[in-house]
């Protein structure tokens, strides 16, 4: 298959678009830049647009529902991987969307779109993540305010973005966030001498975690869910 070809159908770039990657040096095979659209790609042959390999299984793109004792990534923990909990093929191939802590559960998604997955990270996207936190003590009276007027955390040198509280009952409160530093929503509470005791996550940009699906089961996304995470 030509390479231009190649490129439109393991992605979601466009005839016109997939010959400006090309141009601008941005896609290799086996290593190697290639520029011509017309180059033609072989069995086996890896193409890479930008470090991400492409191929031509078709983009997966899941939710999963993460359950505690669950490793986001490190294949080398003392954790299983969330990736071990999907039955599909070329599992290797797939990385989460973003971190959830080993203790952390919820809604995650799973893909083996980079580009998808590094357009939902973005910090320029600033997109919504609804977590569900429970505390080890009630908050302070003026928590919604701070939060509101973002948070400093220990070791950064300016405040976050603002963030919203909600409180469901004394202990437990939702929080929108669109930050996603590492262990953010713990070190946010931590500021505040409160301390996390679960941790949920409920909601990802448009997308809510399905109700029907338990702790350790996944669904794949539809392809409307797909473009409105984008
Ligand atoms: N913030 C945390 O502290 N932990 C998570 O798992 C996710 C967000």
């Amino acid at each position: 298959m030509r390479l231009d070809k190649y490129l439109c159908e393991s992605s979601d770039l466009t005839r016109s678009q997939a010959r400006s990657v090309l141009l601008s040096g941005e896609v290799t095979v086996n290593g190697e830049i290639i520029k011509r659209g017309t180059h033609v790609v072989q069995d086996g042959d890896e193409v890479q647009w930008e470090g991400e390999t492409l191929s031509l299984v078709g983009l997966r793109y899941l939710m999963l529902n993460k359950p505690a004792g669950h490793e986001c990534g490190n294949r080398n923990s003392q954790y299983p991987p969330v990736i071990d909990l999907l039955d599909v093929d070329k599992r290797d191939r797939l990385q989460t969307v973003g971190r959830l802590d080993v203790d952390t559960t919820g809604l995650i998604l799973i893909t083996d779109d980079g580009h998808w997955m590094h357009r939902i990270i973005s910090p320029r996207k600033r997109c919504d993540k609804v977590y569900l936190v429970t505390l080890a003590e009630p908050l302070p009276e003026n928590a919604e305010v701070r939060f509101q007027a973002g948070i400093k955390l220990e070791d950064e040198e300016q405040r976050g973005l603002p963030a919203a509280l909600l409180r469901v009952d004394e202990r437990s409160v939702r929080l929108t966030i669109q930050e996603g530093k590492d262990f953010h929503v713990k070190r946010m509470f931590e500021s505040l001498g409160s301390q996390v005791l679960f941790l949920h996550c409920e909601r990802i940009g448009p997308l809510s975690l399905d109700s029907d699906l338990q702790a350790g089961e996944s669904r794949y996304l539809t392809p409307a869910e797909v473009a409105d995470l984008a």
